[in-house]
């Protein structure tokens, strides 16, 4: 495979340039058509002798929009093809401040959760930062007419979560390197403040991304209020316990200044009776956190029930009397595969 511009930051495109002999402001040409979201060829502003050294070594669309759906409530679910034919999806979801997409940061996950699609082939392998960076790129150009916001933040893409498949953690320098590059003034210039990243818990890279300094919204997917019922769906509880994920979150906010969230996803039987809801309470109150709970996408090769409406809205009831803060995500896209690794699992058995 060739190596991708979209990976650099704007100083080693600066950089790159110098050692190819061109003029220093070709890099603002290179690195604003980049972030346009163009192909290296589809940049116009620079010379073709140049643009034939670039593709020598360089790849010039790292990723394809490979299929593209429609849901009837305005979401778009992606497919994204790598240049090593690899497939990852992605969402996209629109609301009234702006779009906020959601991105993959691995090709398959080796997190193993028992309710998600992404694991049921197991990792094939990490994304780098610039081919995460390059599912957003493509879509900000798309729908570049609805670009939100003044100056260098007028673009589409005004939010970004970090939900798609695989375990941010667990590609964790790539996925820094993309946080960085994302967040640049040169670049998309997303505010670390509009990005979510959602992890299983993987507690040492919890307190080193409290570390960094960037003001991201961490999620954290709990999904059990003890560490017995919680390792029955997620394996990764044998390796990091409930208490320890607690103390990282303090330790994040302590840091960061932000609130931290949960992620509860409310299985039939298994995590959302009322004793659960009495448990999550006693185990999040007075913390500064805020609960997504999240209806289970059906996955068919898992035989994991989805709770009825009625009552998730009763165990939000019993979250809020508790005195948490606490919403029931609103469902969308599920016409079209909406849950994590559905649609990519889905494509692979349809060919
Ligand atoms: N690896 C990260 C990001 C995963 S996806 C993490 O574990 O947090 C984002 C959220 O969707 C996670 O909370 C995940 O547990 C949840 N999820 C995965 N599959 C799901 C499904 N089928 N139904 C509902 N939520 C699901």
């Amino acid at each position: 495979m060739k190596k991708i511009l979209q990976d650099l930051s704007y100083a080693e495109i600066e950089e790159l340039v110098l050692a190819l002999g061109e003029k220093k402001f070709r890099a603002k040409q290179l690195y604003e058509g980049l972030t346009q979201g163009k192909t290296i060829g589809g940049i116009t502003s620079l010379s073709k002798a140049f643009k034939e050294k670039l593709l020598e070594e360089y790849e010039d669309e790292p990723v394809k929009i490979k299929e593209k759906y429609l849901s009837a409530d305005g979401t778009e679910k992606f497919l994204f093809e790598y240049a090593d034919g690899n497939l990852v999806e992605g969402v996209l979801m629109k609301y009234k401040y702006g779009y906020t997409q959601c991105v993959s940061t691995q090709v398959g996950c080796r997190m193993g959760c028992k309710f998600c699609a992404s694991t049921l082939g197991g990792l094939i392998r990490n994304l780098t930062a610039g081919e995460i960076l390059c599912q957003i790129l493509v879509v900000n150009a798309l729908h570049k007419e609805d670009a939100a916001g003044q100056g260098k933040e007028a673009r589409a893409v005004t939010n970004v979560v970090l939900m798609g498949s695989g375990e941010p953690l667990d590609n964790y320098d790539e996925v820094l390197r993309f946080l960085r590059n994302v967040t640049a003034e040169e670049g998309l210039c997303i505010s670390a403040r509009n990005i979510s990243l959602s992890t299983c818990g993987i507690v040492p890279k919890m307190y080193r991304l409290a570390d960094e300094g960037l003001p991201l919204n961490l999620t954290v997917s709990l999904h059990a209020t003890d560490d017995e019922t919680r390792a029955r769906t997620m394996p990764v509880a044998k390796a990091y316990k409930i208490a320890e994920i607690l103390k990282a979150c303090d330790y994040y906010f302590q840091k960061t200044g932000r609130r931290y969230y949960f992620e509860y996803t409310l299985i039939e039987g298994e995590n959302c009776d009322e004793q659960h809801a009495l448990a999550l309470v006693k185990l999040l109150k007075g913390k500064p956190c805020h609960v997504n709970l999240i209806r289970l996408n059906e996955v068919k090769e898992r035989d994991l029930k989805a709770l009825d409406d009625k009552s998730a809205y009763r165990f939000l009831g019993k979250l809020e009397k508790g005195g948490l803060s606490a919403t029931l995500r609103r469902q969308i896209g599920v016409d079209i595969g909406g849950a994590c690794g559905q649609l990519r699992a889905q494509y692979i058995e349809r060919v």
